[in-house]
């Protein structure tokens, strides 16, 4: 065992692993170009389910809520095995495309799919393709409203499709006024955002996961998680179980989105093997509790 090895675990420090459970071919790459394809849910989820088992942790799946009812029994097996259901909406729209009502729609509904399947409404919100951003801060009214009490969707490093520059690299609380400032909780109104990790608070890669987690050594985004625990901030990662399963790679996908979409396919397992035990990881719920006001 290296000395990073050796220091994370000594650490002991809690960082969340999450999963965005959606059917792979709602990619935003891959949603104009796949016809007909084949559902790889059950068996995408169950490999993540023998590897969070294989390393005793629980995670938080983000499910989008047509997934939720359309699959109850899958969604209660993930919840039986300890891990926390959160929304990921309810169509998997992004809310660059939605006004403020159907956002509120989306979540009512993505939260009534999760009751229906598990007995609980979802604590969580993370909003598809990380669409929380300064054109959609209003959503930060609705999950307010709605009485979530987190939120996980702030990429807080701008990319072409998504993020927020300048927003606080840990979890923080949320002022619906200013919601990408770190406020102090009297000041805020409840939310706890947990933004998605990133290499270093002043190197801003995104070590978070998806692409850039497959992309990625796995080395890289170890040494990021621990540049985040030393500074006291927990890492919010995050992959999709569809990553996990080299069968839905398809053909007919031009390249360039074939590469962002299925790059490293094959060593995603191994690689969310070694952080695992590398790091300690739980669910967000269990985070946001140790920012109690
Ligand atoms: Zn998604």
């Amino acid at each position: 065992m290296d000395r990073d090895t050796r220091d994370a675990i000594a650490g002991g420090f809690a960082n969340v692993v999450s999963f965005d459970l959606e059917h792979w071919y709602t990619a935003t790459l891959l949603r104009d170009e796949v016809t007909d394809p084949v559902d790889r849910i059950e068996t995408s989820v169950g490999i993540v389910l023998d590897v969070l088992d294989e390393h005793d942790t629980t995670a938080t799946f983000f499910v989008v809520g047509e997934v939720a009812h359309e699959y109850p029994e899958l969604i209660g097996r993930v919840a039986d095995a300890g891990h926390e259901i959160a929304s990921h909406g309810h169509t998997h729209t992004p809310l660059f495309e939605l006004t403020p009502g159907a956002f509120a729609g989306e979540l009512d509904a993505s939260a009534d799919a999760i009751e229906a399947a598990i007995g609980e409404r979802p604590a969580g919100f993370r909003a598809p393709n990380f669409s929380v951003t300064t054109r959609t801060q209003w959503a930060f009214d609705a999950l307010i409203d709605a009485g979530y009490r987190y939120d996980s969707s702030v990429f807080p490093v701008e990319t072409p499709m998504y993020g927020v520059s300048g927003a606080p690299v840990g979890p923080y609380w949320v002022d619906r006024d200013r919601p990408f400032t770190d406020t102090p909780p009297g000041d805020a109104d409840g939310l706890l955002e947990l933004p998605l990790a990133m290499f270093h608070p002043r190197i801003r890669i995104p070590t978070a996961g998806g692409f850039y987690g497959r992309l990625l050594p796995t080395w890289l985004l170890s040494r990021g998680i621990r540049n985040l625990n030393r500074r006291g901030i927990p890492a919010t990662i995050y992959f999709h179980p569809w990553e996990f399963n080299p069968e839905v790679r398809v053909d007919g996908v031009p390249a360039h989105k074939r590469f962002v979409s299925f790059y490293g396919l094959d060593r995603a397992r191994e690689k969310l093997s070694t952080l695992l035990s590398t790091h300690e990881f739980t669910t967000c719920e269990r985070v946001v509790e140790t920012y109690d006001r």
